[in-house]
């Protein structure tokens, strides 16, 4: 908690070096390649099982992934997979709808012995602790993050330190638990879940893909969370990229049946507004209208 805390108040350092443009971009790297390394890994890999690569590259996109500073990859996965098991309801680790904002947003990842604890019989605890280097990167989760910051500070002194790890490990934080509140909470449904989830494309830019979360709701097994070419999605981008070279393989799509699903409720949607606007029609007009049908 206090880490944590202290996190978020180091990003305000950015007011106590001196600005420069190339800072941006080492936040923006910083940012995105960590925020990569959790959807990839964290998300998609461990908890989705969405793709397969060697052990080599699942340590490199791990590791990175551990660098964001949000526990471990089995700690991570492992909740989430109760997330979609239990979406909205008792149960959901972080659910607005259940235990509120501040809960769902910061309140579940700082300090919940109900819900820290992940059962033996979890998918993700269960198949990936025979992995001894993701078990480790699990336990020492600190290392990574504080190995970064480190480097940083060898780098580049203080302007490196805050921008290269505090301000976006305070920024991809936010992006990440948005995840589980402004997605359940703010966008558009293109599908009928039974959970609240919406597609954001604010998030879907800061969470580097994973703000089209209703699509993901509605199927978690594909490795990719747009499903079309306009929706967003840089892991996505990442994931073909390694497929094209050999180093990502059974690659899971969207089945065309879902796709179907898409179509259909959007045609739905289409004929509700019509209704919609026969039903706004003045009830004095409708009274008219029916008269001169009538005579
Ligand atoms: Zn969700
Ligand atoms: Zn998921």
């Amino acid at each position: 908690m206090v880490v944590f805390w202290a996190d978020q108040a180091s990003a305000l350092l950015v007011f106590a070096v001196p600005f420069a443009w190339p800072l941006v971009a080492l936040w923006a790297a910083s940012h995105f390649l960590r925020a990569i390394g959790l959807t990839l890994a964290f998300h998609r890999y461990f908890a989705h099982r969405s793709f397969q690569m060697d052990r080599p590259a699942r340590f490199v996109w791990t590791l990175i992934g551990t660098a964001a500073m949000q526990k471990g990859p089995l700690w991570w996965a492992g909740h989430h997979v109760n997330h979609h098991r239990f979406a909205d309801r008792e149960g959901d680790p972080h659910s607005a709808a259940v235990s509120g904002f501040y809960y769902a947003h910061i309140g579940w990842f700082l300090n919940d012995a109900r819900h820290d604890r992940l059962a033996p019989t979890n998918p993700v605890v269960r198949d990936f602790s025979s992995a001894p280097e993701i078990v480790w990167l699990d336990r020492y989760h600190v290392v990574p993050p504080l190995a970064l910051a480190v480097a940083m500070y060898l780098a580049g002194g203080w302007p490196w330190l805050v921008w290269g790890f505090c301000l976006p490990t305070m920024t991809l934080a936010h992006a990440t638990f948005a995840i589980n509140t402004i997605n359940h909470m703010f966008g558009s449904r293109r599908f009928e879940t039974r959970d609240a989830s919406r597609n954001n494309v604010f998030t879907a830019v800061f969470a580097a893909g994973e703000g089209w979360h209703n699509n993901h709701h509605r199927y978690q097994r594909a490795a990719r969370n747009g499903f079309y070419w306009w929706e967003f999605d840089p892991t996505w981008y990442v994931i073909r990229a390694m497929k094209a070279v050999g180093l990502a393989w059974d690659v899971q799509v969207v089945p065309a049946r879902i796709y179907e699903e898409a179509r259909a409720a959007k045609a739905h949607r289409a004929t509700g507004r019509v209704a919609g606007i026969i039903d706004a029609v003045p009830l004095q007009l409708q009274l008219e209208l029916a008269e001169e049908i009538e005579s």
